[in-house]
């Protein structure tokens, strides 16, 4: 019964390559000094797993950047317009080319964009998406899958397992340029470079390869379906003797299971932590020889393995296969978890006893194992943790469990239809057509930022803190006066992110020290973590919203962020649905709302950027999910009278496909990123008639470009042919906090300039 890993992190409890990354684009490391960071920390993270004991440690899964761009890298997939960067870095810089490709490159006249980035399935890792055109090549290009081969081997004496993207998983992953083609019609010519890679590996020695392939696990058509029976075949018929383990994760292989499972390879590897329900039907349908992986220890999370759950996996295999058969591995590759929970100094002991992070999560996989050999103390110790916190009053408050039993569908309904309450709303604020507004931050600049800092430290009191936050906000205000803007913000000066802010004051929520996961290149972020029943003690933003709302006659819109995507955002609770947890900050959000109503606030946005991206992968789940998502933001927000305004966000993701379920959610007014895409998106929101208020976005906020005002009239004009002009509002593409002050000034000037404008053209 072999243990292995899928996949480690790569950027090191410290964050160290983060930074070796960051140092080296600035200039201020050399090219050999980033290479001996990385050679550390790749020998410190195969340490770490042969200490723990696994028999299949993996490499390549380190990465500069992304393991998709490292593949693009290997089989030559290099977009034409890196030309001139191939010829300048060829000699000994492929590293140069590909952070070109990753980041762009501008240098010595040169001026070269980079490559698109997406989102790797349903979680916060953005991976960069390769570029395929009709008549694409493929060649071996780099030999870093080589070279770390070589490496792991030396450094622990034993054979590594090298990790590559399937060949179908990294075609699909890409996206076609140009059109008349589907880039699956690749797969004959990715083919054959492909499987001069895995030659060339098992020239070196290797004995296992792990290809990850998880489109296995999503919904595929017919030529996906033939594709990979294809490329397996192939793969088979020339790698002879070569033990090939293909991985799939984030979801069950459902009707793919006697496709996945009759590929001709040695290992099927399968996610328990995310479709338990699919091990019957695996175990039925794999042939005689072929092993299982069964990736039992959630890499998806940061909480303990409940090893009952999993030896009840692992013993149901072992009945059907017998042991030689089985493996034993977290469901994915430990990417998405932090690195070490032995750096969390400051965790409560009792939390830290619920919780593993990547090493941890070896250990478990080793302790599993021990189990099955007899060792049934470490059973025990475990149980006794499981019990700990499944009974623990931190997690569980029957008053909680109550409330969010108690929710009803009047709870989720406002008082009166959309269009009585757009009539009172009309008659209570007077807003001229083509109202103004922002979506509600403004620059978080460093004096800010510092301001947070030196109370954290203790450098100045809390009072000092809030006259200094007042001073920042009593100035955007009057500017925004200035300026003529009609719905004013306070400006969020006070909150370090929209879901911590949240988060650090409602009951339910812990935050780690070094609870870091990479979300793209060579940026991390540290989810906060969702530990229990989620209340809301105290009121959270009436301070700030009320001190903003006395300094002015206009209108102050309030901010918040909505439910799912504090959720989305979070590690949460794997004890209870995820529907549950949301129902629980929707009520939490909903108390707030009303306090902030009742404090005076008649403008109030429910920010819920995330909303999409929490969508299942597969389809058939999409309904479910968008049901639960959409009561979670009504009953948030429908706790309100008529002339209260609901205002929402979206931006960041497409959701021309969800617009029925934005609709459902009723806000009296939502504004969306649109002006990258030319109002494109604004026409998929006419075309299903969207009943009420909408606020396309006029000008892209993440560039310091200064928007002219033509360009935003043109486009609220062409806004005017799609929707009714009474239901449309200005503004910019989201919120303001990445930019700086001379370009927010300059851009916010010309679009009052813009709707004043359009407003006479009527
Ligand atoms: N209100 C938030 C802001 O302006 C919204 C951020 C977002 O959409 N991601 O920053
Ligand atoms: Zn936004």
């Amino acid at each position: 019964m072999l243990k292995h890993n899928l996949g480690y992190p790569r950027m090191g409890a410290q964050r160290q390559l983060k930074k070796a990354c960051e140092q080296y684009w600035q200039g201020r490391i050399s090219r050999p000094e980033l290479f001996s960071t990385a050679k550390r920390l790749q020998e410190e993270h195969w340490a770490i797993q042969q200490q723990a004991g696994m028999d299949l440690i993996p490499c390549n899964d380190f990465s500069f950047y992304d393991q998709v761009l490292d593949m693009t890298l290997l089989l030559g997939a290099i977009p034409d317009r890196y030309a001139p960067v191939v010829t300048e870095v060829a000699e000994n810089a492929e590293i140069d080319l590909y952070f070109a490709m990753a980041r762009g490159y501008q240098k010595d006249g040169l001026d070269i964009t980079a490559m698109e980035m997406t989102k790797w399935f349903d979680t916060n890792y953005h991976y960069i998406v390769p570029e395929f055109t009709e008549k694409q090549e493929f060649r071996l290009f780099s030999g870093k899958v080589f070279s770390a081969f070589d490496g792991a081997r030396h450094y622990t004496g034993h054979t590594p397992k090298p990790v590559l993207i399937g060949p179908v998983s990294y075609l699909l992953l890409g996206k076609e340029k140009g059109s008349g083609f589907h880039r699956i019609s690749l797969l004959n010519r990715l083919l054959p470079v492909y499987i001069s890679v895995l030659q060339k590996l098992q020239a070196q020695g290797a004995e296992w390869i792990q290809l990850d392939e998880p489109f296995l696990a999503m919904d595929l058509t017919e030529a996906e379906t033939n594709a990979f029976k294809q490329a397996y075949q192939e793969i088979a018929k020339q790698c002879k003797g070569l033990k090939i383990m293909v991985a799939t994760y984030f979801e069950g292989l459902k009707e793919n299971t006697s496709l996945a499972a009759n590929l001709p390879v040695c290992c099927l590897h399968i996610d328990l932590t995310r479709a338990p329900h699919q091990l019957d039907a695996v175990l039925a349908a794999l042939p005689a020889k072929t092993s299982l992986s069964l990736g039992v220890v959630d890499g998806r999370n940061i909480w303990k393995n409940d090893y009952a759950a999993s030896l009840g996996f692992l013993e149901k295999a072992v009945a059907v296969l017998g042991e030689e058969r089985v493996m034993i591995a977290p469901g994915c590759s430990l990417l998405h978890t932090p690195a070490d929970l032995d750096f969390e100094t400051d965790l409560d002991p009792e939390m830290k006893s619920w919780m593993a992070f990547a090493r941890q999560k070896l250990q478990e996989v080793y302790e599993l194992h021990a189990i099955l050999k007899g060792n049934d103390a470490l059973l025990q110790v475990n149980q006794a943790a499981i019990r700990s916190r499944s009974e623990s009053p931190r997690i569980h408050k029957p008053e909680v469990k109550q409330r969010t039993a108690a929710i009803t569908n009047a709870d989720a309904s406002r008082q009166s239809a959309f269009p009585q309450r757009q009539q009172v709303q009309e008659e209570r604020f007077h807003l001229p057509l083509f109202p103004t507004t922002t979506i509600g931050s403004f620059p978080q600049t460093d004096d800010i930022r510092q301001l947070r800092a030196q109370l954290r430290k203790g450098d100045i009191t809390q009072q000092q803190y809030d006259t200094a936050i007042e001073a920042a906000t009593l100035t955007a205000i009057r500017w925004q006066e200035e300026i003529g803007l009609d719905v004013l913000v306070h400006g969020e000066f006070e909150r370090n992110d929209m879901v911590e802010y949240f988060g650090e004051m409602l009951d339910g929520f812990t935050f780690t020290r070094n609870g870091w996961v990479q979300s793209y290149g060579s940026r991390c972020v540290k989810p906060p973590v969702i530990y229990g029943d989620v209340s809301r003690p105290k009121d959270m933003t009436v301070r700030w919203t009320k001190y903003a709302q006395a300094q002015t006659h206009l209108p102050m819109k309030a901010m918040l962020t909505g439910p799912v995507t504090i959720l989305q955002w979070s590690f949460v609770r794997d004890d209870q649905p995820r529907s549950a947890t949301t129902n629980q900050i929707a009520l939490a959000i909903r108390e707030e709302v009303q306090a902030l109503e009742k404090a005076g606030i008649g403008i109030i946005q429910i920010d819920e950027p995330a909303i999409r991206e929490g969508l299942p992968l597969r389809k058939d789940d999409r309904g479910q999910y968008l049901h639960w998502a959409v009561k979670a933001f009504r009953v948030a927000s429908c706790g309100v009278k008529d002339d209260t305004q609901i205002h929402t966000h979206m931006c960041y993701s497409e959701f021309n496909d969800i617009i029925e379920h934005i609709a459902a959610m009723d806000a009296d007014v939502i504004t969306i990123e649109t002006s990258r895409s030319q109002m494109e998106l604004l026409e998929a929101f006419a075309g299903f008639h969207y009943p009420n208020e909408i606020g396309p976005g006029v000008y892209d906020i993440h560039s310091p470009r200064v928007p002219g005002v033509e360009e935003m009239v043109s486009l609220l004009q062409k806004a005017a042919v799609l929707l009714p002009v009474r239901n449309l509002w200005v503004n910019p593409d989201c919120g303001l906090k990445t930019r700086k002050w001379p370009e927010t000034k300059a851009a916010l000037e010309n679009m009052v300039a813009a709707a004043k404008e359009a407003r006479s053209l009527l």
